[in-house]
């Protein structure tokens, strides 16, 4: 008896302490919306550079997701105009209704029918596995069947950051287009396909990505799913990689939303990306998605210069104003937002010369289009302007400067 008293005691008071400790942790580890003063590109460097993670830039605001730390600054900086933070968690339900998004085994699935439907001209492989053990998968389209013939390769990607679900199933949708173009017998397709080595990893956060949708709830999450040394969860996946890492506009703190990690490429998954593109040997084109904003951003994002050689600047402009055309985004150099640093497309470009572009796509704004989670009724509108942009960008992957000879809306 005294026994099973003193054991249920200490099981009773396991699960209270137990329960204090998860409440404090819960404490800092929530995440904040805030309106938050700032007008120019420095304004927003220095929000940035608490660690908060900027979502949204209106002329005279922004909106930023941040944690108690980064809140309790911000707010010494006197930059919060309101805390919008519960006005946001409102609007967040289980998403019924937004049935059409993939989740984790949905995703498998539809890329495993799909390399079925296609055997002869796709690949379905892992590029490596995330924290939790999921697979990163990669698809392949190439239309050649001699595998010695070197073709020019292209590479897009989504859902570096959980939340940005859009991210994923836009690319998703793009590849399912493609297929099934080149099955109806769309020429300029086929010749694509024929010609090029299309690939596209359209979910590099897979565990942000489940845990995101974990519950009757959007949880808001953004990074992937490391248990940092402190208890806290989470690596900003795209303040990890591994060219001007940790110089500006992300944060050292590992409850951070743009926390970037112990060191370059320190998570599995921006590694397996990192092996991934460098076993391409031919690859000129990165596209990786996200959201939201409706911008079309390319290097630098760690400075505020301009990248040195003056071809690849003038091509990044070209390329980017001719696809604003197609989808209505604005184009413009990362840093012109703000500095961030440790991106996919700096390093792309930085290390490997590669033109790599980060779209952030719809809604423009916070709200009227539902930030980052707008519905499944946008899906079909954000596919089709993409479109264009997608097969401009695999057409060019042989010689991204060829974008110089044409007028804009190639
Ligand atoms: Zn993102």
């Amino acid at each position: 008896m005294k026994n099973t008293l003193s054991i249920f005691l200490s099981c009773f008071l396991f699960v209270v302490f137990n329960g204090i400790s998860q409440l404090a942790q819960t404490e800092t580890q929530r995440t904040y919306v805030l309106k938050l003063k700032a007008s120019d590109s420095f304004q927003r460097t220095m929000i940035a550079n608490t660690g908060a993670a900027i979502d949204f830039i209106n002329s005279d605001y922004v909106i930023a997701t941040a944690v108690l730390e980064e809140k309790n600054k911000l707010e010494k900086m006197g930059l919060i105009l309101e805390d919008l933070t519960s006005r946001t968690m409102q609007s967040m339900t289980f998403p019924s209704e937004d049935s059409e998004y993939h989740d984790y085994s949905e995703l498998t699935k539809a890329l495993q029918d799909l390399h079925s439907e296609f055997p002869q001209i796709t690949e379905l492989k892992s590029a490596g596995r995330s924290i939790e053990g999921r697979e990163i998968w990669a698809f392949m389209v190439r239309g050649e069947q001699d595998p010695n013939k070197e073709l020019p390769q292209a590479l897009f990607m989504g859902g570096h950051h959980a939340r940005e679900h859009l991210s994923v199933d836009t690319p998703l949708r793009l590849l399912k287009w493609l297929l099934a173009e080149y099955k109806k017998g769309n020429r300029k397709v086929i010749d694509l396909v024929n010609s090029r080595e299309i690939h596209m990893i359209p979910a590099v956060n897979p565990d942000g990505l489940e845990y995101d949708i974990s519950t009757n709830k959007y949880k808001m999450w953004r990074k992937n799913r490391k248990q940092n040394h402190d208890g806290t969860y989470g690596v900003d996946l795209n303040r990890n990689y591994g060219f001007g890492w940790g110089t500006g506009g992300s944060s050292k703190n590992p409850n951070s939303d743009t926390y970037m990690g112990t060191s370059p490429f320190s998570e599995p998954e921006s590694k397996a990306i990192k092996n991934y593109v460098e076993s391409l040997k031919k690859i000129k084109i990165l596209l990786s998605y996200h959201t939201f904003s409706s911008l079309i951003l390319y290097p630098w994002g760690h400075l505020d210069n301009k990248i040195p050689n003056q071809k690849d600047h003038q091509t990044f402009v070209k390329m980017a104003e001719t696809m604003a055309q197609w989808t209505g985004y604005t184009p413009q150099q990362s840093a012109e937002l703000y500095i961030a640093s440790g991106d996919t497309c700096d390093w792309a470009y930085g290390e490997h010369g590669i033109f790599a572009f980060t779209f952030e796509l719809d809604p423009r704004d916070q709200w009227s289009g539902g930030g980052f989670y707008p519905g499944d009724e946008i899906l079909d509108s954000v596919v089709a302007k993409n479109t264009e942009p997608f097969l401009y960008l695999i057409g060019l992957a042989d010689n991204p400067h060829r974008a110089l000879d044409f007028g804009i809306g190639f």
